[in-house]
């Protein structure tokens, strides 16, 4: 019934002019499923005055590379991208798709799943097949974190998942490898958009990304309130970090959702992510356990984040933080 439906694809995300990492990464993955199933992998890009980009996609993993170039793509909107999207789909048939759960990625695939109506798991970790049946099994966090769930999508075609940034590994940079770009035509006319993007106002609160970090300082509850909440930005500052914490703390409106970590958060990788006043429940560990060095602050010397901090302090962060950023303050002089 679904011999139609062949070969995997990764859907490239562009955000001024470059490929977002998470699409490079997502290439690595989709790589080794195209190489179980013995098929082609593509890349599908879409935007405007984007051709050029149709090489990086090869040299990270793709065999082809499908390209809509068209003035109404300058800006992502759900409308035109979805048309893109589906002309292919329908013209090529894959049988796994994969979008980065990124805030565009996670926009369009669920526009897309509706419109093919095939399923689509959200916010996946861990992707494999089940070669005898050509099902893709998606994995991700469920019930609260405690465990992990297997998604599969038995009865529509394509079947597709968003996939969290900085889970997945990207292939080296190939410059060798070579691959096909085959451009398509869809009519798409500005003036039947229903929606106009008049002007992109940059988030100037954040100066890196959580995501793109390579230092993140981190404060939970244990902070105490809003003020307690400030040596974390001070300590952040001092050391050009960047600021995250828990949804306890988002919910108590100390922070902003995105500078969330955890399950419901951002999964990140930085190279040393401090966690102060920070209990460690699973559904924030599981957005920072992969961190290179964890450095853990909390007067309670059973609190479980312990438990995976590469270097622990027990005591009182009110106490600590201005020492260490006093320490620091000094260090830099
Ligand atoms: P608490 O658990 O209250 O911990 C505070 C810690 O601070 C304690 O360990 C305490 O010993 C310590 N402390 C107190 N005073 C001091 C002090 N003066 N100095 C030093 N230490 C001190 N949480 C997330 O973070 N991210 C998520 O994405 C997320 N998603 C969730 C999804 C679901 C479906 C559910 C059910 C929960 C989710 N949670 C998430 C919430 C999570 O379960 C915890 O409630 C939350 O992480 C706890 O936040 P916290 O560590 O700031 O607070």
């Amino acid at each position: 019934m679904f011999e139609a439906y062949r070969g995997v694809w990764v859907y490239i995300e562009v955000n001024e002019g470059k490929i977002e990492e998470v699409s490079l990464e997502l290439l690595g993955a989709g790589r080794k499923l195209a190489d179980k199933l013995d098929v082609p992998l593509s890349g599908i890009l879409l935007g405007y005055d984007v051709k050029g980009l149709s090489e990086e996609v090869i040299f990270y993993g793709a065999d082809q590379v499908y390209v809509i170039d068209h003035p109404v793509l300058a800006d992502y909107r759900t409308e035109s991208y979805m048309k893109g999207v589906i002309f292919l789909a329908e013209k090529y048939k894959p049988e796994i798709f994969l979008y980065g759960a990124t805030s565009n990625g996670k926009d369009v695939a669920s526009a897309v799943a509706t419109d093919l109506s095939t399923g689509l798991t959200a916010d996946t970790t861990m992707l494999d097949v089940d070669l005898e049946k050509r099902l893709l099994e998606a994995s991700r966090p469920a019930f609260g974190g405690n465990i992990m769930a297997t998604i599969l999508c038995k009865k529509h075609r394509p079947q597709m998942a968003t996939v969290r940034p900085k889970v997945m590994k990207a292939l080296d940079r190939d410059t060798k490898r070579q691959g096909k770009i085959i451009e398509e035509e869809i009519s798409l006319k500005e003036e039947d958009m229903r929606t106009k993007v008049l002007k992109i106002v940059k988030d100037v609160t954040k100066k890196v990304r959580l995501a793109d970090a390579h230092v993140v300082v981190a404060g939970g509850k244990g902070m105490g309130d809003l003020k307690g909440f400030q040596l974390i930005h001070e300590l952040a500052e001092t050391i050009d970090a960047t600021v995250g914490g828990t949804r306890d703390v988002v919910e108590a409106g100390w922070l902003p959702h995105e500078q969330q970590v955890g399950q419901t958060g951002e999964t990140i990788t930085p190279k040393i992510y401090f966690a102060i006043g920070i209990s460690g429940a699973i559904q924030h560990i599981v957005g920072m356990k992969n961190s290179e060095f964890i450095i853990a602050i909390n007067k309670d010397p059973n609190a479980p984040i312990f438990d995976v901090a590469t270097y622990g302090i027990v005591g009182d962060a009110l106490e600590i933080v201005p020492k260490l950023i006093e320490q620091f303050k000094e260090l830099r002089k």
